[in-house]
């Protein structure tokens, strides 16, 4: 097991950002081209504004009411022009709506018939949705996405959509305590996205707290860390 010594979400996101970098060097990547998703689910404004104020722009929620609540009250604290909101957990179709409201992206579109709800509702706010599509590439019960056989009827499908701008994939894989397991599912995220030549897919979210330099060797465009910035969370 890792443990994550909570010195501070200063101190932590310096060491975040100082992996993140070496990952990319390691890599031949330029660092610029891995932003980091601050995952701030279950924490409170108080520590997101720490975080804010030590250089985060992208923060990642996982369920949409939550973040109702946060959105208010972080907008009068904080001046949050440069901020951005991602939905990284599941979406169900009745909250497309909030969830459209809410989020900059939506990373998590994983059917034809979530994105079309999203669509639709986009279109009634006259908003273009920035989205990822989420992959599964493991057959675990519990998780989500859209399977490598269904993938390119969706990418087809979403691709239509006007009022969806397709950015692109987003994969969460199996929990290994060994990271080095995680790369073949990182790997392969990649070369769904080289194999779909005719979309245009810049970016590729995957990795977490255990795994995002594996995933940054990868090619990971967006990391999303929680633990390692802001603790353990509380159950
Ligand atoms: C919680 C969560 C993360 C962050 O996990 P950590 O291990 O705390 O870094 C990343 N992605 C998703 C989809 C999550 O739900």
């Amino acid at each position: 097991m890792l443990i994550f010594y909570t010195v501070g979400i200063t101190a932590n996101l310096k060491i975040v950002n100082e992996k993140i970098s070496r990952s990319a060097a390691k890599a031949g990547r330029n660092p610029l081209d891995v932003k980091l998703v601050a995952v701030t689910k279950t924490i409170d404004l108080p520590e997101i504004i720490e975080a804010v104020k030590a250089g985060v722009t992208i923060l990642g929620e996982n369920r949409v009411q939550e973040v109702q609540k946060k959105v208010s009250s972080f907008k009068f604290q904080v001046s949050s022009e440069r901020i951005e909101w991602h939905l990284i957990g599941h979406l169900q179709k009745n909250k497309a709506k909030t969830a459209v409201e809410l989020f900059d992206m939506i990373q998590t579109v994983d059917s034809i018939e979530l994105a079309d709800e999203v669509n639709k509702q986009a279109k009634k706010m006259n908003k273009t949705q920035r989205v990822l599509l989420q992959v599964k590439l493991s057959d675990e019960e519990t998780k989500h996405g859209v399977s490598e056989k269904d993938m390119n009827e969706l990418l087809e499908e979403v691709s239509k959509m006007q009022n969806l701008k397709l950015e692109g994939l987003m994969t969460i894989p199996p929990f290994f305590d060994d990271h080095e397991l995680a790369r073949p599912y990182f790997r392969r995220l990649r070369e769904i996205k080289e194999e779909a030549a005719g979309f245009c897919l810049p970016e590729l979210s995957m990795g977490m707290s255990n795994d995002f330099e594996v995933a940054i060797e990868e090619g990971a465009t967006m990391v999303r860390i929680g633990t390692a910035i802001f603790g353990e969370r509380g159950l």
